[in-house]
């Protein structure tokens, strides 16, 4: 079953925030199995609110996107079918997160089919690979807004960090973006002028290079990296007057964007200018509780040992964490976004049980 529906959902052209036909197809996949569903639009966006109610005090979340990035690249696989080889299915989505959604349905269908303790519900965007107020943000605020709740939210992102199924993401660190713009004077490179570009790279250096801290039992430690450095000058004698550079700071909760923020200006000297945008916060999204009763729910389905983590970038977990419990369970994050990227036939089948466990014994 689970094939079926990533085959239909990968015909699906839904670079985000498009839907192309994918929340529609969900929906109504939903309701043909005895759920109730709405669509939401938010300009391009379209957001899925579906449940499953048995009128149990329970409920149960399974939540994701339908959108992808652009297929650019040179692919062996027609993107937008899914195509069988070696053991792999091809196709734009299939990792991140056609796939793993594919399989979360069917697990659902059998779940509900199978004297269900709790009820279901499946909150679904298609606009996670930009993230805008649009989507995962705003279809929360419908939850809360009609009073809704739930219990315990699983989404099935592209978030391993090894193997399928074998990594519980349970938050994320907190991003920053930096612009530094050293100005200083245009020269001859032969007139021996202080060359303000050779001080901006000793800069760059002691940033990179200076530890932020050693992380903690909760998160990796915070890391900086440079992600450009551009003068625009292609005339080899001359120093240009600017210099500008990019850079990325992952951090975790021994920082916040203040705090980052004053600890880049103290290392700042006159001749620079500097740009600060401020993205996800860190957080953690699971109890110790959540986490472990996963842990153990995957390990004796799979019968292998699973780690919990915060590996990897944000996710639409950074919305829902304000409303319940989340974590990530899915496929590799390093098979993500890639040219002719594909999932595992036998991951497949891993994750359906996996999945299939968790809502029957959470
Ligand atoms: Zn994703």
């Amino acid at each position: 079953m689970y094939i079926d529906i990533l085959r239909n959902l990968i015909k699906c052209k839904s670079v985000t925030p498009n839907s192309d036909g994918a929340i529609e197809y969900c929906s109504e996949l939903l309701n043909n199995w005895g759920f109730s569903s709405k669509i939401y639009k938010h300009g391009l966006v379209s957001n899925l609110y579906a449940k499953y109610d048995i009128g149990s005090n329970k409920n149960i979340c399974i939540a994701g996107h339908i959108d992808v990035v652009p297929p650019i690249g040179n692919w062996k696989y027609n993107p937008w079918e899914l195509t069988e080889d070696n053991g792999k299915l091809y196709g734009r989505g299939t990792n991140d997160m056609k796939g793993p959604l594919s399989v979360a349905l069917a697990a659902i269908y059998d779940y509900i089919n199978n004297n269900p303790k709790s009820n279901i519900i499946v909150l679904l965007t298609s606009d996670e690979e930009i993230m805008t107020d649009n989507g995962m943000k705003s279809l929360v605020k419908e939850v809360v807004n009609n009073g809704k709740h739930i219990d315990y939210c699983i989404l099935c992102e592209s978030c391993s960090k090894g193997n399928s199924g074998e990594y519980i993401k349970i938050g994320c660190k907190g991003s920053l973006n930096v612009d530094l713009i050293s100005y200083g004077e245009q020269c001859h490179v032969a007139s021996g002028n202080n060359n303000h570009i050779n001080e901006f790279v000793s800069l760059l250096n002691d940033l990179v290079n200076t530890p932020l801290d050693n992380g903690n039992e909760r998160f990796e430690k915070s890391i900086i990296n440079i992600t450009s450095i551009d003068t625009g000058n292609d005339i080899r004698n001359i120093v240009p007057f600017s210099v500008h550079a990019k850079l990325n700071i992952r951090f975790n909760d021994n920082w916040n964007h203040d705090s980052l923020e004053q600890y880049i200006l103290s290392k700042l000297n006159n001749n620079i200018k500097y740009k600060f945008q401020r993205f996800g916060y860190q957080f953690i999204g699971a109890s110790i509780e959540y986490q472990n009763k996963l842990k153990y729910i995957i390990e004796q389905t799979i019968n292998k040992p699973v780690e919990i983590g915060t590996y990897g970038g944000n996710s639409d977990a950074l919305s829902l964490h304000e409303i319940t419990e989340v974590v990530e369970i899915g496929t590799p994050l390093a098979q993500a976004h890639t040219v002719d990227e594909y999932i595992i036939i036998s991951d497949m089948k891993k994750l359906y049980k996996i999945y299939k466990a968790i809502l029957e014994n959470l």
